[in-house]
C-alpha cells in the first residue's frame, strides 16, 4: 500500500491502509475509525486519520456517465478533476468550480466544498453537485440529494469525509464556447487598490485573484499582480499538446524557500507578469492551475513541509485584517511563498460546515520551521477571529479547539450527521474527542 501523505507533508502515523473495494465489502473487517483519503490535496491533517484506517478513494476511477447536452456528469468518487477536464472541455462542459490544481479527487472536491477564482460568480462547488452515494460504516448505501436524504447531503458537503464514504457524484458541468480564456493583469501598489479593483473587477469577470508582494513593506505594503478573466468565445488557437508536469526531483535537506529566493522570486514574478488592461487570449490551464506544471512542487519546502493558512474575514473588517496580518507576517521575519488575495461573494453553500463566508480570503504558505512558524500562524488565527473570521480546516495542521469553536460555532449541529465508525486526525484535535 501507499505512503498516505497531505500536501503540507504531514505522514499517516500507525493506520491502516485499505483500498476502497474490500472496506465497502465488508466495512466492520477493518480498523475503526475509519477516514477516506482522496488525492491527499489537503494541507494538514484533516485526510489523515491516525490509529484508525484510512481508505483510498482514487481506485474508484469510473466516469459513469456524460451528457454532452445537459452537461450533466456522473463518475466515481475517485475521479481526478484532471480527468474531467479531458473529457469535457473540449466538448464545451467545464468544472463549474475549480481549485487551484486539477490533481483533487471529485470526492475531495465535495468533502471539502472547494472555492475557486469564480466564488463571487458560482459559489461553492457543493452548490453543482445534485447527488452522490454515500457508504455508512454499518454498510448501509444511500443515495443523497437536496430531496432526498437532505440532512445528509447538507453535512456531506463540506463535512471533512466524516459521514461515510462516498462513492459517485453527479454534477451539474457549465457550458464554455472555448478552451481558452480572456485574461488582464494589472498591477497595484496597495491594499486600497486592491480592493477598489477586486470589487470593479467582481462585477464584469467570472474569475478574479490577486497576487500579494509579501516582502513588500511601508509605502509598497500590500502591492501585488491582479488576474481578471473570463472564458474567451469562439476563434481558438490550435490546442497544445497537454504538457506532462515537469517532476520536482529531489526532497531537499534543507527548505529552498527563504527570504532571500523568495526576494528573487517576487521580484521575477513581478516583471514576468506586465500590466496587461487589454485582454490577452491564454490556455485554460496555466490559468487556473499554474502549480500543476510542476509536480510534488511542495517537496522545496523541504524534509518539515509547509504550514499553510487560510482565513475568511467579513468584508467590514476584512481591509484592516488583511493588512495587519501582512504586517504581522513581516515583523516575524518569516517568508510566504504564495500569498493569495481574493473577495468570497454572498452566494450560500448547501453544506453545513462551508468555508467561504461574504468578505476577504488570505492564504499564505510557510516552510515549517517549528515553534517559531507556529507562533505566527497563532497570531494570524487570532487576528483573524477578532475579525468575525474563520481559519480554513482543510489547510489547517495546528489550530487550536478555541479557533475552531469560533470559527464554526455551530459544528456540534454538524456532529450528530458523523458517522460513528469515522474521524479524522483533524476532528479529534479540534473538538478535543
Ligand atoms: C496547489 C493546490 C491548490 C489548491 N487550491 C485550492 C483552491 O483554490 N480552493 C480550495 O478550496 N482548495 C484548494 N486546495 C485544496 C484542495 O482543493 C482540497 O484540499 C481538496 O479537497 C483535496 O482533494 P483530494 O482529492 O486531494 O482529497 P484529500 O485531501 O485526500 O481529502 C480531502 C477530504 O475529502 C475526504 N474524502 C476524500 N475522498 C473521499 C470519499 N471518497 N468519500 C468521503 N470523503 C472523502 C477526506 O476524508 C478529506 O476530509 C488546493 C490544494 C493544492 C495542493
Amino acid at each position: 500500500m501507499p505512503e498516505c501523505r497531505s500536501w503540507g507533508g504531514l505522514v499517516a502515523r500507525n493506520t491502516e491502509i485499505v483500498a476502497a473495494e474490500p472496506w465497502i465489502a465488508a466495512p466492520s473487517q477493518h480498523r475503526t475509525p475509519a477516514l477516506a483519503y482522496g488525492n491527499g490535496r489537503s494541507y494538514g491533517d484533516s485526510c489523515l486519520n491516525d490509529g484508525g484506517a484510512l481508505i483510498l478513494g482514487r481506485s474508484l476511477d469510473r466516469i459513469l456517465a456524460f451528457d454532452r447536452v445537459s452537461g450533466l456528469l456522473t463518475c466515481e468518487a475517485g475521479v481526478l478533476l484532471d480527468d474531467v477536464l479531458k473529457l469535457t472541455v473540449q466538448a464545451g462542459w467545464f468544472p463549474p468550480v475549480t481549485p487551484g490544481t486539477a490533481f483533487v479527487t471529485i470526492a475531495g472536491a465535495l468533502a471539502n466544498d472547494v472555492h475557486g477564482k469564480n466564488h463571487h460568480r458560482a459559489g461553492t462547488f457543493g452548490r453543482h453537485v445534485r447527488a452522490f452515494e454515500l457508504i455508512r460504516s454499518d454498510g448501509s448505501r444511500l443515495t443523497c440529494a437536496p430531496d432526498l436524504n437532505g440532512e445528509l447531503f447538507a453535512a456531506t458537503i463540506g463535512g471533512f469525509g466524516l459521514t461515510g464514504l462516498i462513492t459517485q457524484v453527479t454534477l451539474q458541468l457549465m457550458p464554455v464556447t472555448s478552451v481558452e480564456m480572456q485574461q488582464e493583469v494589472l498591477h497595484f501598489d496597495g491594499l486600497d487598490r486592491f480592493f477598489a479593483i477586486a470589487a470593479e473587477s467582481d462585477a464584469s469577470h467570472n474569475y478574479t485573484v490577486a497576487w500579494i508582494d509579501s516582502l513588500a513593506s511601508g509605502a509598497q505594503l500590500g502591492r501585488g499582480v491582479f488576474f481578471r478573466a473570463n472564458h474567451a468565445t469562439g476563434g481558438d488557437a490550435p490546442l497544445a499538446r497537454s504538457k506532462r508536469p515537469l517532476p520536482f526531483p529531489i526532497r531537499p535537506p534543507i527548505p529552498l524557500i527563504n527570504g532571500l529566493t523568495l526576494r528573487a522570486f517576487n521580484a521575477l514574478y513581478r516583471a514576468v507578469q506586465p500590466s496587461s488592461p487589454e485582454p490577452r487570449r491564454i490556455p485554460y490551464r496555466p490559468f487556473f492551475y499554474p502549480l500543476d506544471r510542476v509536480a510534488n512542487w511542495n517537496r522545496a519546502y523541504g524534509p518539515k513541509g509547509l504550514r499553510q493558512f487560510q482565513c475568511a474575514v467579513p468584508m467590514a473588517h476584512a481591509r484592516k485584517a488583511v493588512e495587519a496580518m501582512l504586517r504581522r507576517t513581516l515583523a516575524a521575519g518569516e517568508a510566504s511563498f504564495l500569498t493569495v488575495l481574493k473577495l468570497f461573494g454572498d452566494l450560500p453553500s448547501p453544506g453545513l460546515m462551508s468555508f467561504p463566508i461574504a468578505g476577504a480570503t488570505l492564504t499564505l504558505d510557510f516552510p515549517n520551521r517549528g515553534a517559531r512558524t507556529e507562533a505566527l500562524l497563532a497570531e494570524l488565527d487570532r487576528i483573524t477571529i477578532e475579525a468575525g473570521g474563520r481559519v480554513n480546516p482543510y489547510k489547517d495542521a495546528r489550530m487550536s479547539p478555541a479557533t475552531f469553536e469560533a470559527s464554526f460555532p455551530d459544528w456540534r449541529d454538524f456532529a450528530r450527521h458523523i458517522d460513528p465508525g469515522f474521524s479524522s486526525s483533524f476532528w479529534r484535535r479540534v473538538t478535543a474527542g
